[in-house]
């Protein structure tokens, strides 16, 4: 962590500054790699390691979730950042746009391996502090280390170590593994300023029906126990078959939709020019973890319902919801 992060964080007990109270060896760019954080006001101390703050309430990494640490465990593994990742980011918090993020405090709520970190950096925010539960902040901070508008932490979404000062809060993909979705939500507009933004996007239940039967059974009681590297083999098969499928009917027309004959068209369209890889990723996240909560699209409108202008909330590709609201 540089020392600029501290304009940002809070401590996650009392929500109170941190200090720096001990300070060991910096890196070339300009990161503290290993030291303290005192909070001012209930005495709590945070310790910082390889670079990263860790802001647990009791500063052990015992309270990390197992599904944090399952996805972490995939982000370790691929972690390199695509170009394809960009459009597919703006497509998910769609009305917003690269504009909407230059010159602004921006605060993501679980971050993975720091992709959409990256991106809205590179738009031109002028700070992105990004939370993680999981080992995966640390895949983040490697990919972000250079950027010195990124401030990366380890955090719980429930109970964010950051002040509410923030112009713009995202979370994408992070709310639905949250044992509480709804919670996760109003934590994360919490640290909004009034008259700022917050963006996410959630698994629907809508056009998912298949997977919260079918699916969901199987991930619960079995594929979630698995060892990660069982199931990483044990996903290629139908990963197989998926990418096939989609190599041989989801060729997107000319406006980039896919057919609307056959399920999931948009959606699997969309991942017809992907690596088989991420294709392979993609079943794997669907399996490994134990926490995933298919929402009903008037569940996630009841969460901008009140104490937000603007709210709006839309169908993403027939299988998700995208909601985007300025915080009164
Ligand atoms: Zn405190």
């Amino acid at each position: 962590m540089r020392p600029e992060a501290l304009n940002f964080l809070a401590c996650p007990s009392c929500g109170h500054t941190l200090s720096l109270s001990r300070q060991g060896n910096c890196d070339d760019a300009g990161h503290i790699v290993s030291g303290e954080l005192a909070c001012v006001a209930c005495r709590g101390n945070f310790p910082i390691r390889d670079g990263l703050p860790i802001l647990l309430p009791g500063s052990t990494e015992t309270v990390k979730t197992e599904t944090a640490s399952r996805f972490a465990e995939e982000w370790l593994r691929w972690s390199d950042l695509r170009d394809y990742y960009k459009e597919e980011f703006f497509a998910w918090i769609a009305p917003l746009e690269p504009s909407d993020f230059a010159g602004k405090l921006v605060f993501e709520g679980g971050c993975g391996k720091g992709r959409h970190t990256a991106i809205a950096a590179s738009c031109g925010a002028r700070a992105v502090v990004a939370i993680d539960l999981g080992d995966s902040a640390f895949v983040a901070y490697r990919h972000t280390r250079d950027l010195p508008n990124v401030h990366v932490a380890i955090g719980d979404l429930l109970r964010p170590p950051v002040k509410p000062v923030f112009d713009l809060a995202f979370s994408v993909g992070v709310l639905h593994h949250l044992p509480d979705p709804a919670a996760g939500f109003l934590s994360l507009a919490s640290r909004v300023r009034p008259g700022g933004q917050v963006s996410f996007w959630v698994y629907g239940q809508e056009g998912n029906e298949w997977i919260t039967r079918y699916v969901n059974p199987l991930r619960v009681n079995f594929t979630s126990k698995l060892p990660a590297g069982f199931l990483r083999v044990l996903c290629w098969p139908p990963s197989l078959l998926l990418w096939g499928v989609i190599k041989l009917f989801y060729r997107p027309r000319a406006n980039r939709k896919g057919p609307a004959f056959l399920p999931y068209g948009d959606y699997f369209a969309s991942m017809y020019s992907y690596p088989f890889d991420e294709i392979h990723a993609n079943v794997f996240d669907q399996l490994v973890t134990p926490v995933a909560y298919y929402l009903r699209g008037d569940e996630v409108r009841a969460w901008v319902a009140s104490g937000f202008d603007d709210a709006a909330v839309r169908s993403h590709r027939g299988y998700s919801w995208s909601g985007l609201a300025r915080v009164k």
